[in-house]
């Protein structure tokens, strides 16, 4: 059992009141972790650190703050064994994931270091005479980051990595469900040197959480605010950030479609759907939940699929290497039960795999979905799949769009002009050609549209998204005046 403090001001701190939570694993029921249960007290003081430490942040160079988030992605990679054991502890993941999540996480602290350099302005040609007009960036103020379990360090990192390399000061608030891997986070940034107050870290009892948020939403040293979430809960944000005129990134839920028109190769495609489908056991934002395959090369395409998803290892991640390692709860397994007997009394085929009675779950495909089963709209989030049988491309674009949210999605086709031309009719702010829906990189503008969310992460969109843009002139000659 590991017990972690919150980082107010670079000091690790309980809650004022000494309140604290449990997590405990998915498996066997263990703590896991014991984290201090944040007030609004405590969520302020977190706050009014961050405020403290802008103005000589923002002031630092490009070149000190690319320093410190490269010693930053050192520090991090360094805790990779950490990682692997607080994620398999708190949040059942597989060693796969856990490695997966430090790389990319590592890279978007490099990336971020690198864009400290690229925060570009412009000069634009002004009709006053002698006025020099510029468009500058600027770092906003404070940054509230709130990120989930599901890829925790991914997440918690991304929360943080362009916004500090901006010039902002950042609060991370860290999932109930994973405080002690969002706490590693916090001290790899610590280990690299970042001032005092430049990272603030807040843990909350999940009753808490609505309070709390809307305490630092709130704040007028808050300027920015980003929530990686289910689209529920980014609802709530969204409305509390209208009430206080804050800007938000949101990165909301998911039903990714994979498109498998009637020239794909089909081995590809296989890959790509289990890939996407089962990786993480089909937690990721970006999963492959809904497989929409031309009826010509369905019975093919599905029963190659099966027998890939049937082979997949699945067990206690702190046993040994898995693919599928614990869902994150027995509520994801009921609820997701509930799905699998919905499609079945609704005409739906079980392939493989099938309902769960612990959090191990297996991989399971379920064909012959159609519109009036609860699976072919809702995020399982969840190994549980769904195949939706239609007769050809519009048919499968018409599908792709039948949906709630935007944000990832693919297409596999043996003619790429095809695939651009679909890909560009598909409602989703990725979508990938011959490639799995899951595929994320620090530098590419990441994120959804529809009820998946607004605002990019990545690159030249992060940097957008989290500065300032101001009009700025000199006056070189004297300026002529009406009266
Ligand atoms: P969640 O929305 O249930 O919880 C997120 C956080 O919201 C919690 O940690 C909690 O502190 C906070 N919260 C709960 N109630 C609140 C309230 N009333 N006011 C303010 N805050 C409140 O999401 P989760 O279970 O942690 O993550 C899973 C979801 O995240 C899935 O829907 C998934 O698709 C989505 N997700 C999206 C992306 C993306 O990049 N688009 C990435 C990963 C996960």
């Amino acid at each position: 059992m590991t017990t972690i403090h919150m980082l107010i001001n670079g000091e690790a701190v309980r809650a004022q009141s000494g309140a604290s939570f449990n997590r405990s694993n998915p498996l066997d029921g263990q703590v896991a972790t014991t984290a201090p249960a944040a007030s609004v007290q405590d969520a302020v003081a977190a706050v009014e650190a961050a405020a403290a430490a802008f103005p000589a942040w923002s002031a630092t160079s490009p070149g000190e703050r690319r320093a410190l988030l490269l010693k930053a992605a050192h520090a991090l990679e360094a805790k990779a064994a950490e990682f692997t054991a607080a994620m398999a502890a708190e949040i059942g993941a597989s060693g796969l994931w856990a490695g997966f999540n430090v790389h990319l996480a590592a890279d978007m602290l490099v990336e971020a270091a690198a864009l400290t350099t690229q925060i570009n302005g412009q000069v634009i040609p002004s009709n006053v005479p002698g006025s020099l007009a510029m468009a500058t960036r600027q770092a906003a103020g404070v940054v509230l980051g709130m990120a989930p379990w599901n890829a925790p360090v991914i997440l918690g990192v991304r929360a943080v990595a362009v916004p500090l390399a901006c010039g902002n000061t950042v609060v991370l608030k860290g999932s109930e469900l994973c405080p002690a891997t969002h706490g590693l986070i916090i001290q790899a940034l610590q280990e690299a040197g970042l001032p005092k107050g430049v990272v603030n870290f807040v843990t909350n009892a999940p009753a808490d959480a609505a309070q709390v948020v809307e305490a630092m939403i709130a704040h007028p040293a808050v300027k920015r605010v980003n929530f990686t979430g289910s689209t529920h809960v980014g609802r709530i944000i969204a409305t509390k950030c209208a009430a206080h005129l804050k800007a938000s990134v949101l990165e909301l839920g998911g039903k990714a479609p994979l498109l498998v028109l009637d020239d794909a190769d089909l081995d590809a495609a296989v890959n790509g759907a289990a890939f996407g489908a089962f990786a993480n056991s089909g937690q990721i934002c970006m999963s492959t939940e809904r497989i929409v395959v031309d009826a010509k090369v369905a019975d093919a395409f599905v029963a190659k699929l099966a027998a890939k998803a049937q082979a997949l290892p699945l067990g206690d991640p702190r046993q040994g290497p898995v693919v599928l390692g614990s869902v994150v709860d027995m509520s994801t397994v009921r609820r997701v039960n509930e799905l699998i007997d919905d499609a079945l009394a609704k005409g739906a085929r079980l392939v493989c795999g099938g309902k769960a009675e612990n959090t191990l779950m297996p991989a399971t495909l379920l064909d012959h979905v159609t519109r009036e089963m609860r699976i072919y709209s809702e995020e399982t989030f969840a190994p549980v799949k769904a195949i939706v049988r239609v007769d050809g491309e519009e048919a499968a674009i018409a599908c792709a769009n039948d949906n709630a949210f935007g944000l990832s999605s693919a297409v596999f086709t043996a003619d790429t002009a095809r695939g651009w031309r679909v890909a560009q009719r598909i409602e989703s702010g990725i979508c990938h050609v011959n490639g799995p829906t899951v595929h994320d990189e620090a530098q590419m503008p990441f994120g959804g549209v529809k009820a998946s969310g607004w605002g990019r992460f990545g690159g030249q969109a992060g940097i957008e998204a989290f500065t300032d843009l101001r009009w700025i002139t000199l006056q070189t000659t004297p300026r002529h005046y009406p009266f």
